[in-house]
């Protein structure tokens, strides 16, 4: 008997939407772009996307990653630099300014629409709830964006409980893009419970590629021996996905970044794969996962799609003049 023969069968159910979302795309265009009309060094001020591939794709074409804006020498000062999807505090515009610094925002549209929400109930005179998660770049940002002690972070019901504020009757909330969709609306209920007057943002923070993900994982999750979600550590809408494959029913559900993280002796008698990847996951390694599998089982590849997604953000004016070759556009969408 050949080792083909003694091959388990394995349903891999693969989630459509899953991956790059349209402003991770966007985001490693514009640095793509930066490079081809600017040349290297394009200094890129965190990771642009929380993906090592992408990151390592991009350090290799002449991007250079850096935390703060200080580490760029004066010598490069002429050099773009680029800020990262999850958006800056308005304090990093303003220091790139003070340091003559040419910058382009590669925040996504979804990130920039939750500031314009947190700076407009400040506007109205309303202390600002953002519902996040501590640390987290996002975060950060939508705080940057506000005067100092004009906002509280929610994260827990804890924080829901202990919340005591000025005026109940003037709050306003906002959320963080990449939340889990259940547990953000359980903390809505109770913040609404106990401040009835709390108003909402004109439109959800949440965005739908977060949403699509999330749906798709939680439909296609129910009785799979493994769920396998594509994605980095430090990646939020990622680690969201594991939550929900588990608690729609998954039998176990991990966190991969590469083929090689997967834990091949435990999973030697799985039958039913749920297969997904995060917002700043690239394709490519997705594809790298199920030829993976391939080689140990014998797999049946299913498509379960839940949503077809047609979102495309523009790049900034400025790169609109430069052309990406097949080969820049294979790498912008995660298959190269
Ligand atoms: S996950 Fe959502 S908010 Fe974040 S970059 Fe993608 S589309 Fe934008």
């Amino acid at each position: 008997m050949d080792a083909t023969t003694t091959r388990m069968p394995l349903t891999i159910r693969l989630c459509q939407p899953r991956g790059f979302c349209a402003g991770v795309d966007r985001a490693i265009q514009i640095v793509v772009l930066a490079l081809k009309k600017y040349g290297a060094p394009v200094y890129v001020r965190h990771e642009i996307v929380h993906n090592r591939y992408v990151v390592e794709g991009l350090q290799n074409l002449g991007a250079v990653f850096i935390e703060e804006l200080s580490e760029i020498p004066p010598e490069h000062r002429a050099s773009p630099v680029v800020f990262s999807a999850h958006g800056v505090p308005k304090s990093v515009p303003q220091d790139a300014r003070e340091r003559d610094l040419f910058y382009l925002d590669a925040t996504c549209p979804l990130v920039s629409k939750v500031h314009k929400q947190a700076m407009r109930h400040q506007r109205l005179g309303r202390h600002v709830l953002l519902i996040g998660h501590a640390g987290h770049p996002e975060v950060i940002g939508t705080m940057g964006q506000l005067a100092e002690g004009a906002a509280t972070l929610i994260e827990t019901e804890a924080d829901v409980a202990e919340f005591e504020p000025a005026d109940p009757s003037a709050l306003g909330f906002v959320t963080q893009t990449t939340l889990s969709v259940e547990d953000t609306a359980g903390l809505l209920k109770a913040l609404q419970e106990r401040f009835p007057e709390m108003q909402a943002p004109a439109a959800e923070s949440i965005c739908y590629a977060t949403t699509n993900r999330q749906e798709a994982v939680k439909e296609t999750a129910p009785g799979a021996d493994l769920f396998l979600i594509v994605g980095a550590p430090n990646s939020s809408n990622s680690r969201r996905l594991v939550e929900v494959a588990e608690r729609a029913g998954a039998k176990m559900s991990l966190l991969v970044q590469r083929a090689s993280e997967i834990p091949w002796d435990e999973i030697a008698n799985i039958s039913t794969l749920g297969l997904s990847a995060g917002a700043s996951a690239p394709e490519i390694i997705v594809d790298e996962i199920i030829n993976a599998f391939r080689a140990r089982f014998d797999v049946t590849v299913e498509l379960a799609v839940t949503a077809t997604e047609t979102e495309d953000f523009p790049v900034m004016r400025v790169l609109r003049d430069v052309e990406l070759t097949a080969a820049d556009m294979a790498f912008v969408n995660g298959m190269a």
